[in-house]
């Protein structure tokens, strides 16, 4: 897994809920990672520094919606955005066992294993060649490859 993600967290929160207030056409960059954007018309957004661009949906429930940002080429993240935000607030402390994503129905999988010396919670999925865990990051934490895990320096 060399690429961690192909959008980041922090961009994406971003856009989606402020990304609709710019004009077509104007650029603005992350206040977290200062990655540049350029709005384009209606809800898409170009990233300059490689040209890909991002378009919000929404995936619906009953009674509630859940708003993402999907890459326009179609090259979508290992992770959705709804099982990314639930397990990085809530995974470390879900007990182990299964657990269904209320929004995009993906069964994941929770254990505990022993790396460096620290006791850190592994999701995994089907389809998923290498199970995850929480890396603590410089602004957030972040879902990442078991094996790229690095315990957190103080
Ligand atoms: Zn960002
Ligand atoms: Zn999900």
């Amino acid at each position: 897994m060399t690429e961690r993600t192909i959008l980041n967290d922090c961009c994406e929160d971003w856009i989606i809920q402020w990304g609709g207030f710019y004009r077509g056409g104007a650029a603005f960059s992350c206040p977290e990672c200062a990655t540049e954007w350029r709005k384009g018309e209606g809800p898409t957004y170009e990233r300059p520094s490689d040209g890909r661009s991002f378009t919000r949906r929404v995936r619906r429930g009953p009674a509630d919606e859940f708003p993402y940002l999907a890459a326009v080429d179609g090259q979508e993240p290992i992770v959705e955005r709804c099982c990314a935000k639930i397990l990085l607030t809530h995974g470390p402390r879900m007990p182990e066992g299964s657990f269904a994503c209320p929004v995009c129905a993906t069964e994941w999988s929770k254990r505990t294993d022993r790396l460096h010396g620290l006791r850190v919670p592994v999701f995994s999925k089907p389809g998923l060649a290498e199970p995850l865990t929480v890396q603590p990051g410089r602004t957030r934490p972040f879902l990442i490859a078991l094996s790229e895990y690095s315990p957190p320096r103080d």
